[in-house]
């Protein structure tokens, strides 16, 4: 029998708000300099004094507001102390008992908490000395914690892509896992019974690739260690991207080791108390959340995972809520857009190697938009709507024009196609005749010169009709 694996998730996100959390540094992830967002609050200078960030709690508030959680009527922040150089104060300002969100849950995952703390400065190794950028330090950071409910590698990146999607559509946060500003850290355990299995928590997992790669990881080695009669270690260990291995970094610090205490220096957060943080106005501020926006696609009669490519990115959805206005809300219309989006637009970008925030950069929704009516119409054949989508993805323009100007528009004007095929019968009369006495396959090869005497534009529906009609006469 194999081990049943248990996963819970640790996931930091820096928010984007406009200062830090406790000073009025600015908040700026991108910024290269070292060491310029900087006062003697994040320096942490004796006798500088903390004033927290209320966009940010609004912000941690929205998060459990959009995850159905519990909103905390009060909190407070708590030291979390512990000594490094990349935490000037000594101790790191955080939640411990009383975190802005209990509860919840986000694609079906059950969470635990979450809370709000700051960021700490960035250190960075060269040369035998150490270097330390405060830049970062004192930027807010949500903490979301996972119940200990997920069961295999799969979900648990699909559960980090689904906050990834709700911090961008919330406005909350950037949460590119490239740039560290969301951090994931997998809490992984193995068991044959009901009773769980020591968790071993794995860090450093800056895409969500590596995560599910880490997890599958940690599974195989610790089913492979308790199969030799071995224990599983509860510690903390690393990812090496190269070799696809965890590697051991530290025993894990209990939270005892962390001598938490409320913080002197900040008042409780009571939420009625601020018109912004109760229930009305963060219901309000909500936009349209994922799940939401995948459903109303789905309604309009999207296949499931139509609406979830759609749905990825707040790009993809402008772009599709966008056509969906165009093609004012006529569901054939809009199925036959999203096929083309799918199957065509995305595979030319997968081709390309178009990154998602540079997709749709050559169309418009009504271009777009443009282009399925004309196919809805039979102006242009599907072979010459993929040829006119080429054009657009490539340089742009408005369909009509590109579709006239390579010869993609379909003719399915009756007269012209009569014409046309009055030459092809009267070129081929010996071929007409075989058909007549009965050969069936003779008719293929009428259609195909048909279609070569109209160089690929003429309507084949329209074609074959009236040549069985002509044929017959
Ligand atoms: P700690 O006190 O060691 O930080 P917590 O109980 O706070 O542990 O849990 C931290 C994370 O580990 C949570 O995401 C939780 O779901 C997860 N977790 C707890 N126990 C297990 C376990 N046995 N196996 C896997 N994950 C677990
Ligand atoms: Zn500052
Ligand atoms: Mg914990």
């Amino acid at each position: 029998m194999t081990y049943r694996p248990t996963i819970g998730l640790e996931i930091h996100a820096e928010l984007a708000t406009a200062t830090k959390m406790f000073c009025a540094c600015k908040n700026d992830p991108d910024e290269a300099r070292p060491n310029v967002h900087v006062c003697p609050v994040c320096m942490a200078h004796p006798g500088a004094i903390p004033a927290a960030n209320a966009e940010a709690i609004r912000q941690v508030l929205r998060v459990g507001m959009a995850i159905g959680g519990t909103l905390a009527p009060w909190s407070e922040f708590d030291r979390k102390n512990y000594f490094y150089p990349d935490i000037p104060k000594g101790y790191q300002i955080s939640q411990y008992e009383h975190p802005l969100v209990l509860g919840g849950s986000l694609a079906g995952v059950a969470i635990t908490r979450v809370h709000l703390e700051e960021d700490t400065a960035r250190s960075s190794h060269e040369g035998g000395t150490s270097l330390v950028d405060f830049n970062r330090a004192g930027v807010p950071l949500m903490e979301l914690v996972t119940e200990p409910v997920i069961h295999d590698a799969e979900t648990a990146g699909m559960f980090a892509r689904e906050l990834q999607l709700l911090l961008r559509t919330l406005g909350a946060g950037h949460a590119n896992l490239e740039k560290g500003e969301m951090r994931i850290e997998a809490n992984i355990s193995v068991s044959k019974t009901d009773t769980f299995g020591t968790k071993v928590e794995v860090k450093n997992l800056n895409s969500f690739r590596a995560v599910e790669r880490a997890i599958a990881y940690e599974i195989a080695r610790q089913s492979a260690l308790l199969d030799e009669g071995g224990q599983v270690m509860q510690e903390t260990r690393g990812w090496n991207e190269d070799n696809g291995t965890t590697f051991h970094q530290r025993r894990k610090e209990g939270s005892a080791d962390y001598r938490y205490f409320p913080e002197p220096d900040l008042p409780k957060i009571v939420r009625t108390e601020v018109p912004a943080f109760t229930d009305e106005s963060l219901r309000a501020s909500l936009p349209e959340l994922p799940h939401e926006r995948r459903e109303r696609y789905q309604s309009l009669g999207l296949e499931e995972s139509q609406a979830r490519y759609l749905g990825a990115s707040t790009r993809r959805a402008t772009f599709f809520d966008g056509v969906i206005q165009a093609l004012t809300n006529d569901s054939a219309l809009i199925r036959l857009a999203a096929n083309y989006l799918i199957s065509d637009a995305a595979g030319w970008y997968a081709k390309q190697n178009v990154a998602e925030e540079q997709e749709y950069e050559t169309l418009t929704p009504d271009t777009f938009a443009a282009l399925v009516r004309m196919t809805a119409s039979n102006k242009l054949s599907s072979r010459g709507a993929k040829d006119t989508l080429a054009v657009l993805l490539t340089e742009g323009g408005e369909p009509e024009s590109i579709a006239a100007k390579h010869g993609f528009t379909q003719v399915s004007d009756p007269e012209a196609i009569r014409t046309a095929l009055a030459e092809v019968l009267t070129e081929h009369a010996a071929i007409a005749d075989e058909f007549r006495a009965g050969k069936e396959a003779s008719l293929q090869f009428l259609i195909g010169q048909s279609m070569r005497h109209m160089k690929g534009a003429g309507n084949p529906a329209v074609i074959k009709e009236t040549l069985l009609e002509m044929l017959k006469a």
